[in-house]
């Protein structure tokens, strides 16, 4: 007999399929908009794109932001804000990876305007209502509905040009989102069907783009699975691995995507256990025997940093950031998996 369970499902709308960014002005119109009125923030990295988007946009085009930075720093967000009073938006199109989406999150919390986002990693934050903003070196989270994008327009023809390197760590992200998601507390029977298809679809997208950087079918599983995993972080929510990765983030200023490649295999290692059944699952998935060192080795194989070291942080750096979080397990046992996570050691064993 199926578990009871209670389940909350967040809205949105997706438009899904290479060649769909010629699709974002009738999206924008769909949502009332109007003329003069939208706000674009793209990164850097995509100006070729957005410069097309800006065109296709017309005369519903008001301004533009270019160039984000990771973990949303608040005097960005403020910028931000400020420009999309001064051309009086009425909606926001983010353009580019979380770190773009996030920035359109944070002028949406403050305004309550609209987001079409169109990603071009695989983050996922287009699917959650979860913001962050980064203030004196510490970054903060919350989740709003306001925040979360009411379209999304997954278009592969976007990320084929996204380097192999920025690829795996950015897929590495999106399987945290869905490893997570079978051991949070809101975790439940549809979330884990969410997260474990999820992380099969970003593996075989992975193997992929690393056989061949540009193919398509490879780049649309990449970014189903990403939208697949966005949701399984929107449902089941974060737990000490998210919170592990945004401690380290904010205080030391670490890569996002590639924290996560460093600490899951090590949290997996020590909390994995606790879910039996959804663990065995996700192994079938990921067609590996153990979690842990199958993400490991995974992630090498993708040339992914494993170790908390390759990204700049210190042995001392680990050990103090241990020591100030503030959660679910005790200071030794997240000093000895931070210390595992900055050497790089394969996660073998059990870890409890
Ligand atoms: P990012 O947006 O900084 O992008 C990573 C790299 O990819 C950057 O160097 C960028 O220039 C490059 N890039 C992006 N699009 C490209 C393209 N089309 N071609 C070539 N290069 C391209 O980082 P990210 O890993 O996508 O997102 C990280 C941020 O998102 C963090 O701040 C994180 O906290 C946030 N995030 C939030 C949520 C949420 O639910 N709120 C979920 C996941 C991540």
């Amino acid at each position: 007999m199926a578990e009871s369970f209670v389940h909350v499902e967040p809205g949105g709308r997706i438009v899904f399929g290479p060649g769909t960014l010629d699709r974002v002005p009738d999206e924008v119109d769909l949502l009332g908009i109007g003329i003069g009125r939208v706000l674009l923030i793209a990164t850097a990295s995509a100006r070729d794109d957005a410069d097309l988007l800006e065109v296709g946009l017309g005369d519903r085009f008001a301004g533009r932001i270019d160039g984000v930075r990771q973990h949303v720093p608040i005097e960005q967000a403020e910028v931000a804000r400020a420009k999309a009073a001064e051309v009086d938006a009425r909606g926001l199109v983010a353009l580019g990876g979380g770190s773009a989406v996030g920035l359109a999150k944070a002028i949406a919390l403050t305004t309550g305007l609209p987001i079409i986002a169109i990603p071009t990693t695989y983050a996922g934050s287009e699917r959650t209502p979860v913001w962050g903003l980064t203030v004196d070196g510490r970054k903060s989270t919350g989740t709003d509905p306001v925040v979360l994008p009411r379209t999304v327009v997954y278009d592969p023809l976007l990320s084929r040009r996204l380097p192999v390197t920025v690829t795996a760590a950015s897929v590495a992200n999106a399987i945290a989102h869905c490893v997570e998601a079978i051991w949070t507390p809101k975790a439940d029977p549809l979330t884990e069907v969410v997260a474990i298809e999820g992380a099969r679809t970003l593996r075989a997208g992975l193997l992929g783009v690393l056989a061949e950087r540009t193919d398509l079918e490879a780049r649309s599983n990449l970014l189903l699975g990403a939208c697949l995993a966005g949701s399984a972080l929107a449902q089941a929510g974060t737990g000490l691995h998210h919170q592990l990765c945004h401690l380290l983030g904010g205080q030391f200023g670490l890569p996002h995507a590639e924290t996560h490649a460093a600490v899951l295999p090590q949290v997996t290692r020590l909390l994995a256990g606790n879910v039996p059944r959804a663990k065995a699952r996700m192994e079938a998935a990921l067609e590996t025997e153990d979690l842990a060192t199958g993400l490991f080795d995974l992630f090498q194989a993708a040339g992914v940093p494993t170790s908390l070291g390759e990204l700049g942080l210190t042995e001392e750096q680990a050990v103090a950031a241990a020591k100030s979080f503030d959660g679910q397990v005790s200071v030794d046992q997240l000093t000895d998996l931070l210390v595992r996570a900055w050497s790089g050691r394969r996660p073998e064993g059990t870890g409890r």
